[in-house]
């Protein structure tokens, strides 16, 4: 595995942010904004850049997850929009925690576990999840509640979040995160930002690379976050973080009960001392 020597790295380039910086974290789900970046938000926070959270799904197809909550071992429809809306509650106030405002919480609600059918295949046409049978928005408190699912209405969604905050950084998923609806939604942030000549605004985080990543699998404070396997071709940059703004991770975390419940150890496993970001540009 690729080591790197969080006291011995470089100059981080990421925690030279700035107050006039204006910082993006881009999530495909509630939890990966604290999960990737939880203590580089506090950081940017702390010296008066700006921060925007926009998630692109609510996380309404984790089967597993309804089952626990719902207390049913078959979820309906109804059941995976109600796990939805809870976890955008979880989501802001994870995002509060980590100091986040309001005004800066972008929720598009488009399907989870649909994101790269729907921008390959359903670009233009609708696309109806098949989790919770919904083909538009279904969250009154989305960007465009009510639009069409397709690859092209999310797109435009977050060409809007984007021309509106107007970021100096964005963070958002490798193509090599093995989960979906990662990989998609890193490779529509990277062709919206070339589209606009902005690559070099673009880093890349990573949560999913495998069943061994991060080892280990549980709660680990002092323990550095190594760079997997996988994406050992990127070239990270170990991001530390602090005593401090671990705990405030921590404590965003534990705002998402929904997945604490089903997976409190991984997730935990990214309170670590330092966060990876890598640039997208070569
Ligand atoms: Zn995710």
């Amino acid at each position: 595995m690729l080591s790197v020597n969080t006291a011995l790295a470089a100059p981080p380039p990421l925690s030279a942010v700035q107050a006039d910086d204006r910082v993006l974290v881009v999530a495909p789900h509630p939890d990966d904004e604290t999960l990737c970046c939880g203590g580089l938000i506090q950081q940017a926070l702390a010296v008066g850049a700006e921060v925007a959270i926009v998630w692109i799904t609510d996380g309404d197809g984790f089967e597993f997850d309804a089952v626990v909550v719902e207390h049913t071992l078959r979820p309906r429809s109804g059941g995976l929009l109600r796990l939805g809306a809870q976890r955008m509650r979880e989501a802001r106030a994870a995002a509060e925690m980590l100091g986040v405002p309001t005004d800066r919480q972008y929720f598009l609600g488009y399907p989870d576990r649909g994101i790269a059918v729907m921008l390959d295949t359903s670009f233009e046409h609708d696309y109806r999840s098949r989790y919770t049978g919904a083909s538009t928005v279904p969250y009154a408190g989305a960007l465009s509640s009510g639009a069409a699912y397709t690859g092209a209405n999310l797109q435009q969604d977050l060409s809007q979040v984007i021309d509106g905050f107007e970021p100096t950084l964005v963070l958002a998923a490798a193509p090599q995160d093995l989960h979906p609806d990662h990989a998609a939604s890193g490779q529509l942030t990277r062709r919206i930002l070339e589209a606009r000549g902005e690559l070099p605004l673009l880093h890349y985080w990573i949560v999913h690379a495998g069943p061994h990543w991060p080892q280990p699998r549980r709660y680990r404070p002092l323990a550095p976050l190594q760079p997997p396997q996988i994406a050992a071709l990127l070239s990270w940059t170990a991001v530390p973080v602090s005593t401090a703004e671990r705990t405030q991770k921590l404590l965003a975390l534990r705002q998402q009960h929904s997945q604490m419940r089903v997976m409190a150890p991984f997730l935990e496993s990214f309170v670590r001392a330092n966060e990876l970001f890598a640039p997208a540009a070569p």
